[in-house]
């Protein structure tokens, strides 16, 4: 198959997979944030609300779901709290990263858990943000995120509203780039052509392709064979 062409619909994940695990200071950032929401939220020590923010992640998706489950949190409250630019970073200028979303052909999208203000922030900051046609983010996604299906059934909804490519016949036009596996099993399931960006795991045998960094996208682009 060839992967750059016009009628390919690319979904990028925002952290860890538009910028890499070399600037995780600027997700760490983000992490200290949260822990200090769920400080707040449940009155518990630094150290435990760390714990809890982790233990949520893992059992409910996101660590907004499990607040918003066990504490009623309403996410407005939660982002408005963990954006506040108080110790944020955000990942550096980044032109390659500019000339290889360039070079790609076909819709781009970024499709995060995060909400719009934060990776809007972070793409401007890598002065990358007008390489792509739009961002479905937590709050388009009515605050169900990935690995939730219906995350998957809107991010669908979205693209045939707003892309001029179908994918009905042939799902695997879509093709997804994420950091988290578990995030790319119900792309797979539909489909989609799934990419696994992680240097240090190693992806299962039902993931398309691996790159240890966005930046290696170049390669599988220039690749005659894929
Ligand atoms: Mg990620």
């Amino acid at each position: 198959m060839i992967i750059n062409e016009e009628s390919k619909i690319w979904l990028f994940d925002y952290d860890l997979t538009l910028y890499g695990e070399e600037e995780r200071h600027v997700l760490d950032s983000l992490d200290h944030r949260i822990t200090l929401f769920v400080k707040r939220t449940t009155g518990v020590s630094l150290e435990q609300a760390s714990e809890i923010r982790k233990k949520y992640w893992v059992d409910y998706g996101t660590t907004l779901a499990g607040l918003h489950a066990e504490y009623q949190v309403d996410p407005n409250d939660f982002f408005d709290f963990i954006h506040l630019n108080d110790g944020l970073i955000f990942p550096k200028k980044a032109p390659q990263k500019r000339i290889l979303l360039e070079s790609i052909k076909g819709k781009k999208y970024v499709f995060t858990n995060a909400r719009k203000d934060w990776s809007d922030a972070g793409l401007s900051s890598m002065d990358i943000a007008d390489c792509f046609d739009g961002v479905m983010d937590l709050k388009k996604l009515d605050w169900k995120g990935k690995p939730s299906v219906d995350a998957y059934d809107k991010m669908e909804a979205f693209l045939k509203k707003a892309s001029i490519n179908s994918f009905d016949e042939n799902p695997s036009q879509i093709i997804f780039l994420e950091d988290s596996i578990r995030n790319l099993q119900e792309a797979h399931e539909r489909g989609w052509t799934t990419i696994f960006v992680n240097a240090t795991q190693q992806k299962p045998d039902w993931v398309d392709y691996q790159l240890d960094h966005l930046q290696s996208l170049k390669l599988l682009l220039e690749d005659p064979h894929v």
